[in-house]
């Protein structure tokens, strides 16, 4: 471990790694009185983390396209958790719940039964019922007036929301401070000089790859435009065979348009090809962010087990290992983080000591399906 301050007693728990599990988890340890010190890696604008990168949608609809019903599940009760978590953290951050909007091109229309049938497929039926809302010619152009007469169908899948992934990591560092966390940043976490604590709780992300050997990273890329004046007010995607893109309106005119998703631990620059494509999906939404200014082009890889779930891996003594967010973190971090705490609490007051007690706080737990001791199937 280098640059960590030196500590006179072992705190309760040492969460290593503060991307946004590890802010999450440590915060709300600390809330419930306990000891804890956090060890990340950069700074505490977690610009190290793909958090940083993220676009931070809460979308269990629109991503049922694409992921199963334990993550849906996730997202639905976490989104409810959100505003609760918000409204505690010492400075604001921007949320907002008022849907997905998906769109596609008329040469693309057959992308359109194949997304509304994969996620009919896995989303809860009362979910996909009460949510998607067909919209077509004036409904659309009255759902997003921005975008009127550019598109001649569309769904609003009503109940998603996103927040903004910057503001959230920072008021989180603040929440740390304020609740006495001991933050060890810019001090990464070596693991054959471990920091000493009685419960250790391991939210490294890809950072936990020497521990976690079938972890995996896939590279995202996302562009940051400014664009005044085009008034979008949801987050919209638009459905394409080779380019299945977004664009997700932030506070002050800012839009984050993503995201690649490359197998793969590169973290350099965005490349050519990507850029063509985030922008184009940009332009394809509307041709008047043809003026926007680009104010960042990112990349960063998130963190993937091979089941593409995230896990909470029990190491069979005082470590918890909770990873494999993919590209939901932000999404189902407020559940996952919960069932973290209480997982660790029972480590640390010693109901969990051995593989039947585990076992038992696995069988009780509403997320069960999360839970693993290491060593175990893939999480080896
Ligand atoms: C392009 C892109 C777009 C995304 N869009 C969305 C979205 O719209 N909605 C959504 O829900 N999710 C999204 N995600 C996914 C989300 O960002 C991740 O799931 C989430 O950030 C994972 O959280 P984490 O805490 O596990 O990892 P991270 O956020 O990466 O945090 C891990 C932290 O551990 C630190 N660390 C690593 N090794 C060490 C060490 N040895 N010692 C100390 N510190 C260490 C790192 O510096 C880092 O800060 C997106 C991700 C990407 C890349």
């Amino acid at each position: 471990m280098s640059g960590a301050r030196a500590t006179s007693t072992a705190p309760d728990f040492a969460v290593l790694g503060g991307g946004l599990s590890g802010r999450l988890v440590a915060w709300r340890l600390a809330g419930a009185g306990h000891r804890v010190a956090l060890y990340e890696s950069g700074g505490p604008d977690g610009a190290n983390s793909a958090a940083w990168v993220a676009a931070a949608m809460l979308a269990p609809l629109a991503e049922a396209a694409v992921a199963e019903l334990l993550i849906t599940e996730l997202g639905v009760a976490s989104l409810e958790s959100w505003p609760r978590i918000l409204a505690e953290l010492p400075e604001p951050v921007y949320f907002q719940r008022n849907g997905t909007l998906v769109v596609w091109h008329q040469a693309d229309r057959t992308e359109a039964p194949l997304f509304e049938r994969r996620v009919r497929a896995n989303a809860p039926h009362w979910l996909a019922d009460d949510g998607f809302v067909p919209l077509a010619g004036a409904q659309l152009d009255a759902a997003e007036p921005a975008l009127a007469g550019r598109f001649a169908r569309g769904w609003l899948l009503q109940g998603d929301g996103q927040l903004d992934n910057r503001q959230a990591l920072r008021a989180l560092a603040a929440g740390l401070a304020q609740r006495g966390v001991e933050t060890h940043w810019n001090t990464t976490v070596d693991d054959a000089d471990l920091p000493r604590a009685r419960v250790t709780i391991d939210c490294r992300g890809l950072g936990a790859k020497s521990v976690l050997p079938t972890l995996r990273g896939i590279r995202g890329e996302v562009a940051r435009v400014h664009a005044p004046g085009i008034g979008i007010t949801r987050p919209v995607r638009i459905l394409h065979p080779r380019y299945p893109l977004y664009v997700a309106p932030k506070q002050d005119d800012v839009f984050v348009i993503g995201a690649t998703e490359i197998e793969g631990e590169d973290r350099s620059p965005v490349s050519v090809r990507s850029a063509l494509e985030l922008m184009s999906a940009l332009f394809a939404v509307h041709p008047a962010f043809g003026e926007a200014r680009v104010l960042e082009l990112a990349t960063n890889c998130r963190p993937t087990l091979p089941d593409h779930r995230p896990a909470l891996i029990w190491d069979g003594a005082q470590t918890l290992r909770l990873n494999g967010l993919y590209r939901h973190g932000f999404m189902i971090a407020p559940e996952v983080a919960d069932e973290t705490v209480r997982c660790a609490q029972a480590l640390f007051d010693g109901r969990v000591a051995d593989a039947d007690a585990f076992e038992t706080l696995r069988r009780d737990s509403r997320w069960s399906d999360m839970l693993h001791v290491q060593g175990t199937r893939e999480h080896a």
